[in-house]
């Protein structure tokens, strides 16, 4: 198979032979070079780190675009904070949608816009959303001249604040879709069109989802810099990651980190009641489940059955054998589980992970729990990671957490949790109130076709 440059990843996160894009090797990171990067900025960091992946972009292009990723955000980027029983959170939500997606968002905004430059191209992406990955992508995408945004939305189902963060944009190449239908409907409408290699050709259709190889590789950074930030200069201290996990691409990035050489120790990962991941890094097994299975719960952006990207960690557990990732996703197909259980002793002691569930009440608990202590509001995700995380602290092993959302977004649990309002900052305040800009479509791909054709860039 023919390895893909990085630029001609961005857009599908697919190898050649229609399996998921993986770097064709680890790049690897010894101690001096982890000391050196000791003293860098995080947009430093950055373009040291995605360096070593975008091998094509030459150093000062990178450099140029990680400064402009990450200007929105407050001068550390990314800041830790000690909260109660050891723990430590790195704080991913700084920017401007208020959740880690963000992080790799804003980077690819970038990097395809810059790509599309040196073809002469123009992109039309074309998403479906139930929350955080649509408004952080239009948030990263809005003005750009090459680019326009398609993104559906279940008409009537995501929260005030999440219409308000996508909604109030008024930039041109922004077009906020609701459909009439679940979320799932969504989805099916963007596969349908994007199946139709005509039309997804003519139309210059792309996608920015969770499989994209660019966001795994920008979230590789902050594991470096939360690493760099919690150690003291010479040591090599191992540490422990917890991650509140939906599709199973945050905690990808901390073990790509790991395979890199970054001496992390355990990567916990943290599930809501949808657990399929807790299951399968318990037994081995792994069993999707349907739409109709899946709960609707109070740390939404993890109500995720089917974990588009666990395939490249199953790749790196059969050893980078196609020929066997092949056929444990046709068992997958055939039988609806895939039984990968002969492999179980090594996921912890080779790999690294392990994992737990947390519910409702654990949520709750847990973010009353640490505003008693501390007086610090966390929001739903990170608790369901603080709570597991709080399960598999080991002495003498610091414990970082990853402050997936900031708690804003979820002013009705932090409610139920403390009874605490929220103040919203004047900002957010403007934006909850600003005239909102959305076309409401039917669940029909006819109706979807005919409204791109008219929009979409050429
Ligand atoms: C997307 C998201 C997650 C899950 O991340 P994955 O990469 O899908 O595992 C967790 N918390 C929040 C707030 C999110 O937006």
């Amino acid at each position: 198979m023919q390895p893909l440059p990085y630029c001609e990843t961005l857009l599908e996160g697919l190898a050649t032979d229609g399996g998921l894009a993986v770097p064709v090797e680890f790049p690897s990171v010894d101690g001096e070079t982890l000391e050196r990067w000791r003293a860098l900025t995080y947009p430093q960091l950055a373009t040291e780190v995605l360096g070593l992946f975008a091998t094509d972009i030459p150093r000062e292009d990178l450099a140029r675009m990680t400064a402009a990723a990450y200007e929105p955000f407050p001068e550390e980027v990314v800041p830790l904070r000690a909260i109660d029983g050891g723990l430590t959170l790195v704080g991913l939500s700084e920017g401007p949608t208020l959740a880690f997606k963000d992080m790799a968002m804003q980077f690819l905004g970038q990097v395809v816009e810059y790509a599309l430059e040196r073809t002469g191209s123009v992109l039309n992406v074309l998403g479906a959303t139930s929350g955080d990955t649509g408004s952080a992508a239009e948030h990263a995408l809005r003005g750009k001249e090459r680019i326009a945004v398609f993104m559906l939305s279940p008409q009537g189902r995501m929260s005030t604040f999440q219409r308000a963060q996508m909604f109030s944009l008024d930039d041109a190449n922004v077009h906020n879709i609701a459909v009439d239908g679940v979320f799932d409907d969504c989805q099916n409408l963007v596969k349908e069109l994007a199946g139709d290699l005509d039309f997804k050709r003519a139309q210059h259709l792309g996608a920015v989802n969770s499989i994209n190889l660019a966001r795994i590789t920008a979230q590789v950074v902050y594991y470096f810099w939360a690493w760099l930030r919690a150690t003291d200069a010479g040591g090599w201290t191992e540490l422990s990651f917890t991650v509140p996990s939906g599709n199973f691409g945050n905690i990808l990035s901390g073990f790509y980190a790991k395979q890199m050489g970054l001496p992390i120790r355990r990567l916990v990962l943290a599930a809501n009641e949808n657990n399929v991941l807790d299951e399968f890094f318990r037994t081995g097994v792994y069993r999707p489940r349907s739409a109709a299975q899946t709960l609707a719960t109070s740390s939404p952006s993890m109500d995720i059955s089917k974990a588009s990207n666990l395939e490249r960690f199953v790749f790196e557990l059969l050893d980078r054998d196609p020929e066997r990732v092949v056929g444990a996703w046709r068992d997958l197909d055939a039988q609806g589980y895939v039984d990968l259980s002969a492999e179980l002793a090594r996921f912890e002691e080779e790999f690294g992970f392990v994992s737990g569930t947390s519910t409702h009440d654990d949520r709750l608990a847990t973010i009353r729990a640490v505003h008693d202590a501390t007086g610090d509001i966390i929001d739903p995700h990170t608790a369901d990671g603080v709570k597991v995380a709080r399960e598999h602290v080991e002495s003498g092993v610091p414990m970082l957490v990853l402050e997936t959302a900031k708690p804003e977004k979820f002013a009705d649990t932090i409610r139920e949790a403390i009874g605490v309002e929220l103040e919203y900052s004047p900002e957010l305040q403007a934006m909850l109130g600003a005239p909102q800009h959305v076309t409401e479509l039917p669940d029909d791909a006819a109706a979807l076709r005919a409204f791109i054709e008219e929009h979409a860039l050429r």
